[in-house]
């Protein structure tokens, strides 16, 4: 194998930068050739790459975001589409595939390999940690890290005025981003998709703490079977008068930023794994973070199991850490 592609795609996660630049290093370093695709699937179908150096990754450690854009492309759902991105592999004579990102891009990459043999090796990138096989994704600690960060900034303004917030947080099927910044910002309650909440429950614990407390926060991952943050602070609001209730809803800013050392470290370790996965001949294969060592699983057990990724000691702690 001498020359291999390495592309970002799905939605982007700090610490995709230092993956590629571990990726483009560790391959030059082994005498392979490394092309850069732009956008995603949608660069491999309109031939959007170029031939990178050790220098096209300088100065990108501390880079959110990904230099190489990323794109959720619906034609490389399509035959005709996995088609095309063959041809210009194939004309460019490339050998190996890494892409980054999550279960989208990992189903798309598994499918193409099995049609069209070319070794395929997944890194998992996307902030909200759901990929089986790895106990961390690439950009999870930075988002988690940012919601933290914005976390202390609104218990300011909360303490100030004995107000309740509500904050919405990415994460429309895993609670993780809403657990550990919840432990970590000492949020009163969280609500998350993995877990059901009864309303009336919440209500009361925040009534008991409305007494002592001057301020209380609320963190609800998008997912939550209640609703939103704004129809579950609808619904509690008048249940809670000596609280003005408020409502965050974090948003996009929680992709973005430099990513943490956590991060950058992570990408690194995945991306060199990544290129000597390719070069010991495994495709199909996701490189991941099992305990402290980079472990393979395979690409269709990281998006098919549905591993609970939830620490049982954070879910029991929450209520009592917040008397
Ligand atoms: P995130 O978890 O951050 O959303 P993701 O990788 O899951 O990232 P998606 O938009 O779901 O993001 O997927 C990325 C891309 O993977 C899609 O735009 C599409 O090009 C490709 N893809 C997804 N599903 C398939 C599929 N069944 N067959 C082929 N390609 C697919």
């Amino acid at each position: 194998i001498n020359k291999i592609a390495v592309l970002t795609s799905g939605g982007d996660a700090p610490g995709m930068n230092p993956c590629i630049r571990a990726v483009v290093r560790t391959g030059i370093f082994h005498g392979l050739q490394v092309v850069g695709v732009k956008q995603g699937y949608q660069g491999l179908i309109n031939n959007n790459m170029y031939d990178m150096n050790e220098r096209s990754v300088s100065n990108i450690l501390h880079l959110g975001g990904t230099i190489l854009k990323t794109a959720r492309c619906m034609e490389f759902k399509e035959e005709s589409g996995l088609e095309k991105a063959y041809q210009n592999l194939k004309n460019r004579g490339i050998e190996g595939l890494i892409v980054i990102g999550g279960d989208g891009t990992f189903t798309g990459a598994e499918r193409f390999s099995r049609i069209y043999d070319i070794p395929v090796i997944g890194i998992p990138g996307t902030i909200d940690n759901d990929l089986y096989g790895s106990d961390f994704t690439l950009g999870f600690d930075t988002a988690t890290n940012t919601v933290v960060e914005a976390l202390d900034k609104i218990r300011d303004t909360a303490d100030a005025h004995d107000r309740l917030f509500f904050i919405e947080v990415m994460g429309r099927d895993s609670g993780c981003i809403a657990l550990r910044a919840g432990v970590a910002g000492g949020a009163e309650a969280i609500l998350l998709p993995e877990k059901e909440t009864a309303i009336d429950e919440l209500i009361e614990n925040l009534k008991s703490g409305s007494n002592k407390k001057t301020s209380s926060i609320v963190i609800v991952a998008e997912g939550d079977k209640n609703g939103g943050a704004y129809d579950i602070a609808k619904k509690v609001k008048e249940h809670v008068p000596s609280y003005d209730v408020k409502v965050t809803i974090l948003g996009h800013l929680q992709r973005g930023g430099s990513p943490s050392s956590f991060d950058r470290v992570l990408g690194s370790r995945l991306g060199y794994a990544a290129v000597n996965a390719l070069l010991n001949g495994e495709t199909r294969k996701m490189v991941g973070l099992k305990g402290n060592t980079i472990q393979l699983a395979e690409l269709e057990e990281a998006i098919s199991t549905h591993e609970f990724k939830l620490e049982p000691d954070l879910l029991d702690m929450v209520d009592i850490l917040a008397i």
